[in-house]
């Protein structure tokens, strides 16, 4: 298997690179953020829990969001490979991930990590907050809040990666497609 976390602040373009990255290379795209929205959308238990803190902008709690990622790899044992986006979040899911990869007998090859200024992320929270029917999407004060909550609580994640040495930062700005050329450069180092 090979397998990335796709990292970067909410706004930095994480969830279509990462649809794009998985049609180019066959690995299995897993979104935290789309399966608590699925939950929400279907009115489970766990979205409901998930909901009291995404409309915060904070993190849901990080036993939750593991157990929930655990069953998501779980449910796709055959796969190339994984793209985990928007997880982890934090150092305990890191470690976290890394030791339920390794029962699997399998890694976090590279965590690329999109970069893009708090300005630019913000103006595109903000546009995309009129077509995606996200709430967490279209008030300003949620999103100086998710932006706050990635600086104080997953950017700190960068030195766990440098540690692995799998830190690879990518410049998040430019036309989608570039964007996707510079990841996939990455990703080739590895297949
Ligand atoms: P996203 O779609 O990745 O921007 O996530 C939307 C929201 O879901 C976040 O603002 C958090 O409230 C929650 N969320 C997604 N992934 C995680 C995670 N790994 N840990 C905690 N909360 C998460």
């Amino acid at each position: 298997m090979i397998n990335f976390v796709l990292f970067g602040p909410p706004g930095s373009g994480k969830g279509t690179q990462a649809a794009l990255l998985e049609e180019q290379f066959n690995l299995k795209h897993i979104s935290t953020g789309d399966i608590f929205r699925y939950n929400i959308k279907n009115e489970t238990e766990l979205g409901k829990l998930a909901k009291s803190y995404i409309d915060k902008g904070a993190l849901v709690p990080d036993e939750v969001t593991i157990d929930m990622l655990k069953q998501a790899v779980a449910d796709n044992a055959e796969v190339k490979g994984f793209i985990f986006d928007g997880f982890p979040r934090t150092d305990i899911q890191a470690e976290a991930l890394d030791a339920f990869l390794s029962g699997l007998e399998t890694q976090i090859n590279a965590c690329l990590s999109l970069e893009v200024s708090d300005e630019l992320l913000t103006e595109r929270l903000l546009e995309r907050g009129k077509t995606s029917g996200r709430s967490d999407d279209t008030d300003l004060s949620v999103i100086r809040d998710r932006i706050a909550v990635y600086h104080n609580q997953t950017a700190p994640l960068k030195h766990y990666y440098q540690h692995q040495d799998k830190f690879v930062a990518v410049d998040g700005v430019g036309a989608i497609s570039e964007i996707t050329h510079r990841l996939a450069e990455h990703i080739r180092k590895h297949i």
